[in-house]
């Protein structure tokens, strides 16, 4: 469920009537719900309700400081996988002891900045990694608390690009070898080896590989524990699909029902990393139809690409793509390709949409927008990266304006031998 709905024929987000963000901020902006964010996150904790879970939002879906805030005032604790991510968390209002920070690859510079904040958790994903975090804590004198992130082979069922449990996926260390590195990291200096962390993938639409992935989590868990180690924490990742047009993922409430029931009584701390599921659907792309073009196929050219929106291009994603005002009732709908002014195919939105007719400067939402979509835009073509808008009630405010074009050049630098400055 989400708070984008027709009032009287105009999109609302919330209270506020698109077309008065339009008006006020230009074309194309991200537009964002704050009731919904604030409902996906009470949905997922309340069905994990007696768990004690902790939620750490992967603030790669969405990393706008007013989301991350937003979310973090609820009660969320944050899952970063740069430095930079790290930054960003804690100036937004994040605190150090409720960051999980995993990835594949941690340099030693962001190693040193998450050990001297004194972190929840490193999710380490392979020897080497182990190594560099024990060489630098013992250099620091600091105990790195350590989850060991294996790659269960799990097929997780969603697009190659975001499948990440399978073992020719560069995600973990193979599960067959976690207790040999469990050993290792017990023997090394400077680390706390807590526990066992998975995450097999995004967008997944089924609680069967969750179940197959969290089994074999937790019976190597037991087998770890059964060998000696204390093993406290356990944490499963994030990856929960959310319905994007066709799809039908598991509810949160069985979601959280299926990790209740798999984690009973065996005393471990739960840490999960959910990204997609509390913000996909809280957030929409508002653009302008530049012209339509009918050539063999009908083409509604809008004025937002895959620049601003890679998801169609990278993951072949569906988005659902309404009018802001609603059509006539009479209105006779005709399939078209919903396109962006780049030059490439690839910038195509969506193909063959029934849609009614477009004018010049009508508006259109492209749904479900609100996870991996600011933050994968790019500013290919010189076009400034687009204004993304807040909505609480019949509040609106933009929390990252449009960027300004001569921002944008400005961060090109002449050469010293190019005698001159770009102005
Ligand atoms: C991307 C990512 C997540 C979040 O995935 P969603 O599908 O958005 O829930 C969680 N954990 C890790 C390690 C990730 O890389």
């Amino acid at each position: 469920m989400d708070h984008f709905q027709y009032r009287n024929g105009v999109l609302h987000a919330e209270d506020v009537p698109i077309p008065d963000i339009a008006a006020a901020i230009g074309t194309p902006f991200y537009c964002y719900s704050t009731a919904t964010m604030t409902r996906h996150y009470n949905v997922l904790t309340g069905a994990l309700d007696g768990t004690g879970a902790k939620v750490c939002y992967a603030i790669k879906a969405n990393s706008n400081q007013a989301v991350i805030r937003t979310l973090v005032e609820l009660g969320a604790g944050v899952d970063v996988i740069s430095g930079g991510e790290l930054t960003r968390a804690l100036a937004a209002g994040a605190v150090p002891g409720d960051v999980v920070f995993a990835g594949p690859g941690k340099t030693r510079e962001e190693l040193v900045q998450a050990l001297a904040l004194g972190i929840y958790q490193f999710n380490v994903e392979s020897e080497p990694e182990l190594r560099l975090l024990s060489a630098l804590a013992a250099e620091m004198g600091k105990v790195a608390p350590v989850s060991i992130r294996v790659n269960p082979d799990v097929d997780a069922g969603t697009h190659e690009k975001i499948t990440t449990g399978r073992n020719q996926n560069k995600f973990g260390i193979p599960i067959g070898r976690a207790m040999e590195i469990f050993e290792l990291g017990a023997a090394l200096p400077g680390l706390a080896m807590l526990g066992v962390a998975i995450h097999i993938g995004s967008q997944i639409t089924d609680l069967a590989p969750f179940e197959a992935a969290f089994d074999k989590a937790l019976g190597l868990i037991d087998e770890l524990r059964a060998a000696g180690h204390e093993i406290r924490r356990c944490n499963l990742g994030g990856g929960l699909g959310i319905p994007y047009g066709g799809e039908t993922p598991p509810a949160p409430a069985a979601y959280g029902a299926m990790v209740k029931r798999m984690t009973a009584n065996r005393n471990l701390d739960l840490v999960l990393e959910p990204g997609r599921v509390l913000v996909g659907n809280a957030g929409i792309l508002v653009a302008r139809v530049i012209h339509e073009k009918h050539e063999g196929r009908r083409f509604v050219i809008i004025d937002a690409a895959m620049n601003d929106l890679i998801r169609p291009a990278m993951y072949d994603s569906w988005h659902d793509i309404v009018p802001v005002l609603a059509p006539a009732p009479d209105a006779v709908l005709a399939a078209a390709d919903v396109v962006g002014p780049i030059c490439e195919t690839g910038d195509t939105l969506a193909k063959g949409r029934d849609l009614a007719p477009l004018a010049p400067n009508d508006l259109i939402a492209v749904r479900s927008a609100g996870a991996y979509g600011a933050v994968m835009a790019s500013t290919y073509n010189s076009r400034p990266l687009v204004a993304e808008v807040m909505v609480k009630a019949d509040l609106f405010a933009a929390i990252r304006p449009r960027q300004d074009i001569d921002d944008l050049i400005a961060l090109d630098q002449a050469p010293p031998w190019q005698q001159t400055i770009f102005a």
